[in-house]
C-alpha cells in the first residue's frame, strides 16, 4: 500500500454519507486527504452571495468536525492550488464529485485535463443529482425543455431507480497535511451581525439535513401536495440549503421519501414531493444544456421587452416596503432567515416583473445575495418561469394578484403578522389591503398609513395593463 494519499476535493456535496467520491476514495485504504477551495476567482460573476457565504462556514466547520478535524481549505485558483498540494504530498490520484454550474465544468475540465498530461488519475462521480444532464435527453438527441415530459418520460418512465445512498464509511485512515489557512481565514461571515435571526432559524451542517429530512416526513409530508401553497404551514421541507450545500444527498431523500410514501399511505403527497426535487433536476438539465441560462432569455423575443428602470421601486422591494402585505411578508422572511417559502416567492417575483416591470436579473441578482439556498440553476430558471421568457414557463399574461394570493394561501394572516407586526393588529378583513380600512379601525389598530406602514407603491390594475400592453408589444415585433 502506498503513503501517498488520495485527494478529495469537496465542493457541493459538504457530506460524508452517501457521498461516491469519499466513499470510493475511503474504499481504497489509502490515506485520504479532504480538501476544499474558496474558489473566487473562476466563479467570476457567480462568486457566492453573502447568505451563502455565511452558510458555507458553518457548512464546512460541520463538515470538518465529521473528518476529525482533517479538512484542509484553501482561497484562490483551484487549478494552482490543486497542482501546488499534489506537488507538496506527491498525491497521485483526485477524486471528487461532478459540479453542473458552467463555470465549475469549464475549470474542472481543464483542471483534469492538464493533470492528465501529469499522469495525475482524476475521476468524478455523481452526488449531486439523481439523473445526470447528459443522460436525459429526448429521443431525437436534443435537451427537454418543457418539464412534465422531462420528468416523466425522461426520468421516471426508464425504470431506472436512483442508486440507494452509500453509508457513511468508517475507520478512515486521513493523510495529515500542513496548511495553515483556518476556516475563519475564508472570512465568509458578515463583518456586522445581520446573521442574528438567521443564526437561530437552521442548523446547519449534515446531522441538520438528516434531522429535517425526518422531520419533515414525519410531520410534514402528509398533505404536502395541498399544504405547500400555504407559507404558514409546516408543509414545506425547507431542504434546499443543504440539497445545494450538498449535506444531504436527493438518493437519500428520495429513498427515505418512497419508504415514507409506502409505510404511511401517503402516495399522492409523496409523488409530489418528489415530482418538486424532479423541478431541481430540470433546473440543473437547463442550466448544462443552456448555460446562458443565468443571463440570457430563454425566448429570445424578451430582449426588446422594454423594462422600467426605477431604482426607488427596487428598493422598496429589496427592503420590504412596497404597501402590498404578502410581497413585503416574503421579503422580510428573506431578509431575516435568509429563506422564502415558495408560493411567496412567486408572488414576489411576479410583483417584481409584472407590476414595476423591472428586469428579472434584479430579482435574480437580489436573491443570489440574500437566500441560503441561493442555485444558479434553480434561481436562473425559477427568474425565467416567473418572467415568461424561460423554458416552461408560466405565459406572461398569468399576473399574480397579491392581495387575492394573500387571502387564499394565508388566510388568517398567520404569516403576514409574523413579518409584519406594525399592521398585526388589523382585522383580517384589511390584512391584504391595509389601505381600505376604515379610519376609526386604523386609528384603533395605531397605524398611519404612510408612515408606520407603507401606502402602495403601484397600481396593481393600472401596472397589470401595463405589463400586458408591454407583452403584446414584443409579440408583434417578434
Ligand atoms: C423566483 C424564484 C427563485 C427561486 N430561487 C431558488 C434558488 O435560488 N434555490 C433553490 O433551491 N430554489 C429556488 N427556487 C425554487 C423553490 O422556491 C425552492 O426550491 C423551494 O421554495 C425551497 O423550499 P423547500 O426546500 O421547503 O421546498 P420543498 O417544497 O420542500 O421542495 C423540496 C426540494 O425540491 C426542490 N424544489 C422545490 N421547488 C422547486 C422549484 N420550483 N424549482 C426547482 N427546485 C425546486 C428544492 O431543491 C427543494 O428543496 C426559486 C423559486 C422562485 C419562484
Amino acid at each position: 500500500m502506498t503513503n501517498t494519499p488520495i485527494i478529495v476535493w469537496f465542493r457541493q456535496d459538504l457530506r460524508l454519507r452517501d457521498n461516491p467520491a469519499f466513499i470510493a476514495a475511503a474504499e481504497t485504504g489509502q490515506p485520504v486527504l479532504p480538501i476544499y477551495i474558496l474558489d473566487d476567482e473562476n466563479a467570476g460573476d457567480w462568486k457566492m452571495g453573502a447568505a451563502s457565504q455565511w452558510w458555507l462556514h458553518h457548512s464546512l466547520t460541520s463538515l470538518n468536525k465529521n473528518l476529525d478535524g482533517n479538512l484542509r481549505v484553501y482561497h484562490g485558483d483551484a487549478s494552482t492550488i490543486i497542482s501546488d498540494i499534489i506537488t507538496e504530498t506527491k498525491a497521485t490520484t483526485l477524486y471528487w464529485n461532478r459540479c453542473y454550474e458552467p463555470w465549475r465544468i469549464a475549470r474542472d475540465k481543464g483542471i483534469k485535463s492538464s493533470l492528465k498530461d501529469k499522469h495525475i488519475h482524476v475521476q468524478s462521480f455523481n452526488g449531486s443529482l439523481l439523473f445526470e444532464p447528459h443522460a436525459v435527453l429526448k429521443e431525437d438527441g436534443t435537451p427537454y425543455k418543457v418539464f412534465t415530459p422531462f420528468y416523466r418520460k425522461g426520468c421516471l418512465e426508464r425504470n431506472v431507480e436512483p442508486p440507494k445512498p452509500q453509508d457513511t464509511p468508517d475507520a478512515i485512515e486521513y493523510y495529515y497535511a500542513t496548511n495553515k489557512t483556518q476556516i475563519s481565514d475564508l472570512k465568509l461571515l458578515p463583518t456586522i451581525p445581520w446573521d442574528t435571526t438567521m443564526r437561530e432559524e437552521w442548523t446547519i451542517g449534515e446531522d441538520g439535513a438528516q434531522k429535517r429530512l425526518s422531520e419533515f416526513l414525519n410531520n410534514g409530508l402528509n398533505n404536502y401536495k395541498e399544504g405547500r401553497n400555504h407559507p404558514a404551514q409546516d408543509n414545506v421541507s425547507r431542504l434546499s440549503p443543504y440539497l445545494h450545500f450538498g449535506e444531504i444527498s436527493p438518493r437519500d431523500i428520495w429513498h427515505e421519501t418512497k419508504a415514507t410514501m409506502v409505510a404511511q399511505g401517503l402516495e399522492k403527497d409523496g409523488d409530489h414531493f418528489l415530482s418538486e426535487i424532479g423541478w431541481r433536476e430540470f433546473s440543473n438539465n437547463l442550466l448544462y444544456h443552456f448555460p446562458d441560462l443565468p443571463r440570457e432569455n430563454l425566448q429570445k423575443k424578451f430582449d426588446y421587452f422594454p423594462w422600467c428602470d426605477d431604482q426607488e421601486a427596487l428598493k422598496a422591494w429589496q427592503t420590504g416596503q412596497t404597501g402590498y402585505p404578502i410581497v413585503d411578508a416574503g421579503m422580510r422572511e428573506l431578509w431575516q432567515t435568509g429563506y422564502m417559502h415558495n408560493r411567496v416567492r412567486m408572488i414576489v417575483g411576479s410583483f417584481l416583473v409584472k407590476n414595476l416591470l423591472l428586469h428579472w436579473h434584479h430579482g435574480e441578482s437580489w436573491f443570489w445575495d440574500t437566500l441560503v439556498d441561493a442555485d444558479l440553476a434553480n434561481n436562473s430558471a425559477s427568474w425565467q418561469w416567473i418572467a415568461g421568457c424561460g423554458a416552461d414557463a408560466a405565459p406572461y399574461f398569468r399576473v399574480f394578484n397579491p392581495i387575492t394570493q394573500g387571502q387564499k394561501f394565508d388566510k388568517d394572516g398567520t404569516y403576514i403578522r409574523k413579518y409584519i407586526p406594525e399592521i398585526a393588529a388589523l382585522p383580517e378583513k384589511y390584512l391584504n389591503c391595509p389601505w381600505e380600512t376604515p379610519q376609526d379601525i386604523l386609528n384603533h389598530c395605531g397605524i398611519t398609513l404612510g408612515k408606520t406602514y407603507p401606502n402602495p407603491i403601484v397600481d396593481l390594475k393600472v401596472s397589470r395593463e401595463q405589463a400586458l400592453n408591454a407583452f403584446q408589444s414584443i409579440k408583434e415585433n417578434s
